[in-house]
């Protein structure tokens, strides 16, 4: 991975090419945006950046043999560090084995960088422990830690690290990402109309399994109001087993365009094929009721990305969806 790989995030990319260039390094940046917007990809890139022998323009040269162990993932002045996948949090075990290998001096390059991705899922006793090599890097060290926002983190730990903010991506970018992965243009528009400026997101909606799952779950918000506590639940297990994170943005961007047709009249950008039914909804429940609902939503995929419960998040959301359609009481003329 090369900054030249990275779509977008301009600014971000200049600012640490010339922290390199410069050798200006912090010894911690903290890398903050939505999730799927690219701070995995511009972590890597500034890491190969910093650990390559022979940099062109900037950027690593991707050729050299640094280069060429950091894309087999075998350079020995790399790490990256992540939530193990049966875990809830990054143990304070994985960051005391993480600090110590700063410690020690690089041997195959001028520079060892730690890649901590998902550093909101550090538990607090690790991010206390992290904060003793944040307040004393060694010189040599430079630590990369990427999370969906920074408040997530500890004052302590966020107030060490330079911030490095990456913003959605404009829904032209994200389905030019979409293209180059071979999915066709028409879907490519769609999945990136609901994306929210996410590449990750959008790309990660774009297989079978995810279609059928934002299906469901936009078919379920569109009959909401009829279904029983028992199909909710149901639902909110298929869901949870699945690709949770595609059906929530899909039903975020359903109450989005809802929204949007109910205030503007004009048709609905996220569904243009489903334009009656957005328009029946939009007809049956106040703006106020609909900005709620999209609120439950989003707050939702807030507590995901903080691994919450997964059933008992969805389901819950679910059934406040259900309880403000059905207290929202028909529109009485216009309003
Ligand atoms: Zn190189």
């Amino acid at each position: 991975m090369r900054f030249a790989d990275v779509l977008g995030h301009d600014a971000a990319i200049e600012r640490l090419r010339r922290a390199a260039a410069t050798q200006r390094l912090a010894g911690a940046y903290l890398l903050t945006g939505p999730a799927g917007v690219g701070k995995r990809l511009l972590a890597d890139a500034f890491a190969a950046r910093i650990l390559c022998a022979a940099p062109r323009d900037d950027d690593a040269c991707g050729t050299c043999a640094q280069c060429t162990r950091v894309a087999a993932g075998t350079h020995p002045e790399l790490r990256l560090l992540e939530r193990d996948e049966e875990r809830r949090d990054i143990r304070i075990e994985q960051i005391r084995e993480l600090s110590r290998w700063l410690a020690l001096q690089p041997l195959m390059a001028e520079r060892k960088v730690a890649i901590v991705d998902g550093a909101h899922c550090l538990s607090e006793p690790a991010q206390n422990a992290l904060l003793k090599t944040l307040e004393e890097p060694p010189p040599s060290a430079v630590l990369l830690l990427t999370t969906p926002a920074a408040a997530l983190l500890l004052p302590t730990v966020r107030s060490r690290c330079q911030r490095v903010r990456l913003d959605p991506l404009p829904p032209e970018s994200v389905a030019r990402v979409l293209a180059a992965r071979g999915v066709a243009p028409e879907q490519a528009t769609l999945l990136a109309a609901e994306a929210e400026g996410s590449p990750g997101r959008a790309l990660a909606s774009s297989g079978d399994e995810e279609v059928r799952a934002r299906d469901a779950m936009v078919g379920a918000l569109r009959t909401l109001r009829t279904l029983d506590a028992a199909a909710l639940s149901t639902l909110a297990q298929d869901l949870a087993r699945g690709p949770a994170d595609g059906a929530l943005a899909a039903a975020a961007a359903w109450y989005r365009d809802v929204l949007e047709t109910r205030l503007t009249g004009d048709p609905p950008r996220r569904h243009p094929g489903a334009v009656a039914a957005v328009r029946a909804a939009a007809d049956r429940s106040r703006a106020e009721c609909t900005l709620r609902q999209l609120e439950l939503v989003c707050d939702t995929i807030n507590a995901l990305d903080r691994n919450a419960n997964r059933i008992l998040a969805i389901e819950t959301m679910l059934l406040g969806l259900r309880a403000l359609e059905r207290d929202d009481s028909p529109r009485q003329g216009p309003a």
